[in-house]
């Protein structure tokens, strides 16, 4: 019963079978004669092709809280610099890295301005 579904349908108070759509009352079968085979795939549907606008709420309600931020799970500079930290001992490790980002960063300028900076 946990299912944002609920909020746009409640179960019919006629039958226990049938779930009555909240938006325009119509009667919408729960999938099953017996409380296990009940799921709430029809109102869905149901609210989908009739009510779209009410199905945009639920997949709104529907869709899981994050337990963390987005911009929190990206990890900062900071942040991939400390992860590395335990890696710098090792002088060859951290040197190569150094040139590494050193030739990535020559990548970026274009070579007339490197050329003319030499000539200078
Ligand atoms: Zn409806």
């Amino acid at each position: 019963m946990s299912s944002p579904i609920w909020k746009f349908s409640k179960v019919s108070d006629k039958d226990v079978k049938l779930a009555v759509c909240n938006v325009c009352r119509d009667e919408i079968p729960r999938g099953g004669s017996k409380q296990r085979h009940f799921n709430t795939t029809n109102m869905i549907r149901h609210l989908r092709t009739r009510h779209t606008t009410e199905y945009a709420e639920y997949e709104k309600l529907n869709q899981p809280k994050p337990t963390t931020s987005p911009s929190l799970n990206q990890p900062t500079v900071s942040d991939a610099f400390k992860r590395r930290e335990p890696y710098s001992r090792d002088r060859k490790t951290s040197r190569s890295e150094l040139w590494n980002s050193f030739a990535s960063m020559n990548n970026l300028y274009p070579l007339w301005r490197i050329k003319g900076s030499v000539a200078c």
